[in-house]
């Protein structure tokens, strides 16, 4: 762990690990991952007692929001990592025989993972699997803002991986801008747009790429066919899991107006079911992370009619599950990315209205349909340009390592999760191997009309 700005000397150690090629061997790599799962699997009661004084987020929330997620992506690289790192043959051409040609991934070097506060180890460690993975060194910045697990990270990743590889750095603005600095050979960002310029700007200094995992409006649209129950139960549990703090938690709902009171019903039973008749006083409801937050979803509340929750508990900093209606396009809860558990829902005249209201704005990270027309489906998954799309529930492609996760547009650039993460901190290298003979001089001058026409015969 390092406190000190003199951040040019670790990475310059960790240049050097790098060039030792400490982090070449696939051995190295698999017990690097080994030592991350133990690491988690030994402290899970210190990790759920960090995010419960971070968040109050429930134990069994910790398991599916972070652990898990965690757990299936360090055995899918295990079991991947062999196949996705070995040369992938590639055909060559005519023009190119006899020879072989293959794509070579090998690693970038020193990555810096900057993590937001919402998931504060998922979001540290899910990038720090395929860097691993890859063979790459990293220094590890979480968010200041979850501080209580940025501490514990910093305690515990010194003690089960190679700090000859990996390093982590605590800090807040100061401190990042001053890390932004360093030369880095990627940069994998999660959190706001606003920061991701920066993060982007200050790695243009050095021509270092990024991958900028950011937020946005995640639409929810409800098909005239849906089955509402199922509906409700989904977007219930989506909006409510972290309170809402969740980058691809529905953002607001789009339904017909003949379905909008049954679905808000639907809503209201299920809140009952999940969370009981005080939802503020639940174990199973995670806080707002703090009180700037806790002031900036209030502010949304002015906005349209409440008709479902919206009590608030300002020294415990909670907010019950809240659905509004009647809100504008323009009121500040359709213009940001609300990020708590507040649930707009607005009514359009139907699929074209819907698709034509996500499309007037920015791409989002995810957007869900739930319907049961295979046409209105098709539709979606054609004309909706998102990140992730999940039909007829919501979150759940997280669960499906092979699928990669990242936004478009506005909502960032780069994925990861599985292959994708692998390749993503890989340098894909392409290489081709000629035989010596026979020599088609077909290439090379003097030309003429005749080997004109033979190459263009070869193509
Ligand atoms: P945050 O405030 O924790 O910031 C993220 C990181 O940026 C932190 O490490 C922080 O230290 C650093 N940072 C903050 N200000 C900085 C500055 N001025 N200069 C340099 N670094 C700075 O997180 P946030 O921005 O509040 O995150 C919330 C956003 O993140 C939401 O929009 C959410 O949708 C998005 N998000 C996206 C994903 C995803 O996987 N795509 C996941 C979680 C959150």
């Amino acid at each position: 762990m390092s406190n000190s700005p003199d951040y040019g000397s670790m990475i310059e150690s960790l240049r050097q690990s790098f060039a030792s090629g400490l982090t070449r061997p696939l051995d190295w790599r698999r017990g690097q991952l080994y030592a991350l799962e133990r690491m988690l699997k030994e402290n899970e009661p210190a990790i759920s007692k960090a995010l419960v004084a971070d968040l109050a987020k429930p134990e069994q929330e910790v398991l599916l929001g972070e652990l898990s997620l965690l757990y299936a992506e360090i055995r899918h690289a295990q079991r991947n990592l062999k196949r996705w790192s070995r040369a992938r043959r590639v055909f060559t051409p005519m023009v190119g025989q006899p020879g072989r040609s293959w794509v070579q991934p090998e690693p970038l070097g020193v990555v810096l993972i900057m993590g937001a506060w919402n998931y504060p180890v998922q979001l540290v460690l899910s990038p720090l699997i395929p860097a691993l993975a890859a063979g790459n060194c990293a220094v590890i910045k979480p968010s200041e803002i979850a501080a209580h697990t940025a501490d514990l990270m910093a305690e515990l990743i010194p003690r089960y991986l190679d700090s000859a590889a990996v390093q982590v750095v605590l800090g807040a603005v100061d401190e990042t801008t001053e890390l932004l600095k360093q030369r880095f050979d990627h940069v994998f960002y999660t959190g706001g747009a606003t920061v991701g310029r920066i993060v982007m700007r200050a790695a243009a200094e050095h021509l270092t790429p990024v991958t900028l995992e950011l937020g946005g409006k995640s639409p929810a649209v409800i098909d005239s066919d849906a089955d509402l129950d199922s509906a409700a139960r989904r977007l219930v549990w989506g909006k409510c899991l972290n309170a809402g703090q969740t980058c691809i938690a529905p953002d607001y709902v789009l339904v017909q107006p003949e379905q909008r009171e049954p679905l808000i019903q639907a809503m209201q039973q299920q809140l009952e079911a999940m969370y009981g008749p005080d939802r503020l006083a639940s174990g199973d409801y995670a806080k707002i992370i703090n009180r700037r937050h806790f002031d900036r979803l209030r502010a949304y509340l002015a906005a349209g009619k409440v008709v479902v929750g919206g009590r608030l508990d300002e020294a415990r900093e909670r907010i019950e599950p809240t659905v509004l209606v009647d809100v504008q396009a323009d009121d500040p809860v359709m213009q940001e990315e609300v990020f708590g558990p507040i649930l707009p829902v607005l009514t359009v005249s139907g699929m074209d209205e819907a698709v034509a209201f996500i499309r007037a704005r920015e791409k989002p990270l995810a957007a869900y349909l739930f319907t049961k027309s295979k046409q209105s489906e098709r539709r979606f998954v054609d004309e909706v340009s998102t990140g992730n799309l999940c039909i007829n529930d919501v979150l759940m492609f997280m669960s499906v390592p092979e699928l990669p996760f990242g936004g478009v547009g506005n909502s960032g650039m780069g994925q990861y999760h599985g292959k994708a993460g692998f390749d993503r901190l890989s340098h894909l290298k392409a290489v081709m191997k000629r035989s010596r003979f026979p020599e088609l001089p077909v290439r090379f001058a003097p030309y003429s009309d005749f080997k004109m026409k033979l190459l263009r015969w070869l193509g």
